[in-house]
């Protein structure tokens, strides 16, 4: 029980085992101060209710009761007494046709009370101050944004895997969302990813051989960076599993743009007999028995939509480029800025990849060494723009090198260093929309948004809530301009999952300031004009010539003269 997810993840398991049609969760604070479940299952008799709430007091036979489900996903322990030994713990249940209830009250383990009181039928638990008992676990807890955001994720999986149950969520006394039963899976996805995140998706079905595989899986014309979603359930149950992954992984190929992900949610059917959960039960990981058949299996039933869905677009992203890259790729290194190009100044964040590791921390104090004398540009270098290729590659001559330039990446580091000068100045210029610019979120991220707003100015995006999901943005950094807003808001919402309180506020800022380059900057597949070629080539010159984007994807191939003769055996 490491946090207020697991706790709910627990919680819904049982309602669900229950029999229950509608399940209600009611969250405080991330589920710090209060994590509320009630359910109308099956209930528990008198007897059976001090029982389930205590150690050692839940029989083995119960367990026995459900053989199939343990063979899908085995013991897991006593997960009510567990619940109860680290909270203020309450439940109150009744049996379906019962003429009055119980009621438990469990702190910190000891049984405060057992009565018989009146109940509606179902089950309904309250677990308060979660940790308050342990303090050095309560410590480690999140801000209440992720873990909120951890919480509407595991509801979102049990939702997911049981189609027949009303699931609804409350945070904070504010309705999150409320997914009324369906009768197929396509209904459930719609109403989890919303329309937005189901346009960019393909549908899955392939009942063809004895693994079953239904679900949906990402478009790779619209693949992003981010990991998520990326749900497999086996048996409805929710799992981690690298046979899956890799299948997965492996059909996309070179479908998928280096450094992009496919998102996709999988339900896979198979005969239980072929699951071994004798792997790690509490971690949810699944082993098969004949992973061959499943990897097959996942890559016949995700293969085809992919194929008949990518033509044409996803070409112009080059797929697979960069694996094919020639000698230059590995003989190139940091150092090689300073040989034939005069060197101006480092890049603030030059590491590989400063947003994801944050690791931009030693880097910053060296740039501030040099931001004492003053930067002269006299070396400025020649620039001779040659072209442009699949209308994505600059290619270039800087200086005496030659270079082949990826127009995003290049605009998006150049336009991250200006963010970041701006931030770091604590001066960025904003513009105010002409026509407001409405974005609708999924509800769950509503809140964790709404918290992020008064951050999200200090960088000059000004966006207003303006109903449950729904925001409009005011003004944008002025040096970016028109984008995708409702891209711009997923990829912040992404990263905003994985912040943690002890998160610096510039390193929270650096991986939005990443978001609005990224959005910003230049897409690949759009012509550009010479003179805008060379005014981000030497821009991006004048920044110390960083090798890759904020996200660590590389900007620059470059062959100097060295490489040339090598490459042309002129030693
Ligand atoms: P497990 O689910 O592994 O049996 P738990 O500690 O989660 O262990 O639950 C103990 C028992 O309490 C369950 O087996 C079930 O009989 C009963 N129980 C728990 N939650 C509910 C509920 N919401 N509705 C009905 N019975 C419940
Ligand atoms: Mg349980």
């Amino acid at each position: 029980m490491e946090r207020p997810a697991s706790v709910v993840k627990e919680l819904l398991d049982n309602s669900v085992d229950a029999g229950s049609t509608m399940i209600s969760i009611d969250v405080v604070n991330g589920g710090k101060t209060l994590i509320r479940v009630i359910d109308d299952g099956e209930g528990m008799s008198p007897a059976d209710a001090p029982l389930a709430c205590q150690r050692f007091a839940t029989s083995k036979i119960r367990h026995q009761r459900d053989l199939s489900g343990i063979a899908t996903y085995g013991f897991r322990g006593e997960a009510l007494p567990s619940i109860a030994a680290v909270s203020r713990f309450r439940m109150l249940t009744a049996r379906q046709r019962a003429l009055a209830g119980t009621a438990v009250v469990i702190e910190g383990g000891t049984v405060q009370s057992v009565e018989e009181r009146g109940a509606a039928p179902g089950t309904r638990i309250e677990v308060e101050e979660l940790f308050f008992n342990t303090p050095g676990r309560r410590k480690f807890l999140k801000t209440t944004a992720t873990e909120f955001s951890h919480i509407t994720h595991v509801i979102q999986q049990t939702a997911l895997a049981n189609l027949h149950t009303q699931l609804r969520l409350t945070h904070n006394d504010h309705v999150v969302f409320d997914y009324p039963k369906v009768a197929a899976l396509e209904d459930r996805l719609l109403q989890v990813y919303g329309p937005r995140i189901m346009a960019m998706m393909l549908s899955i079905q392939d009942e063809r051989t004895e693994v079953h595989v239904r679900g949906m899986i990402v478009n790779p014309n619209h693949a992003k960076t981010g990991r998520t979603p990326q749900e497999i359930f086996v048996n409805r149950r929710s799992v981690k599993n690298t046979t899956i992954a890799h299948a997965v992984y492996e059909s996309y190929g070179s479908f998928l743009p280096k450094g992009r992900h496919p998102t996709f949610a999988l339900m896979v059917e198979v005969d239980p007999h072929e699951v071994d959960v004798n792997v790690h039960p509490s971690k949810r990981e699944v082993k098969f028995r004949s992973p061959d058949l499943i990897h097959r299996a996942i890559k016949a039933a995700v293969r085809g939509p992919l194929q008949k869905n990518v033509v044409g677009p996803a070409s112009i992203l080059s797929p697979g480029l960069e694996e094919r890259a020639p000698d230059a790729v590995e003989t190139e290194k940091p150092r090689q800025m300073r040989m034939d190009e005069p060197f101006v100044k480092r890049s603030a964040f030059s590491g590989a990849s400063d947003v994801q590791t944050g690791s931009g921390r030693g880097q910053g104090s060296e740039a501030g060494q040099v931001k004492e004398t003053p930067i002269l540009y006299p070396l400025e270098p020649e620039v001779q723009i040659l072209g442009q290729i699949h209308a994505t590659y600059i290619v270039a001559r800087i200086g005496d090198a030659l270079h082949v330039l990826d127009q995003h990446t290049i605009h998006e580091r150049v336009l991250f260093e200006g963010l970041w000068r701006g931030w770091e100045n604590r001066y960025i210029q904003t513009q105010p929309l002409l026509i407001p610019e409405p974005v609708d979120v999924p509800v769950a991220a509503a809140t964790p948004l709404a918290e992020i707003l008064p951050e999200l100015a200090k960088v000059g995006l000004d966006l207003e809530c303006f109903g449950p999901a729904s925001f409009v943005i005011r003004s944008v950094p002025a040096l970016v301009g028109q984008m995708d807003y409702g891209a711009l808001l997923e990829d912040i919402l992404e990263d905003l999952s994985e912040w943690n309180s002890v998160d610096s506020l510039d390193k929270r800022i650096r991986s939005v300031l990443a978001s609005v380059a990224c959005k910003g900057a230049v897409q690949a597949g759009r012509r550009m004009e010479e003179p805008e070629m060379k005014r981000v080539v030497l821009d991006w010159f004048r920044e110390g010539s960083p090798m890759t984007c904020p996200h660590g994807r590389r900007i620059s191939l470059r062959f100097g003269s060295e490489e040339l003769h090598r490459i042309f055996r002129r030693l």
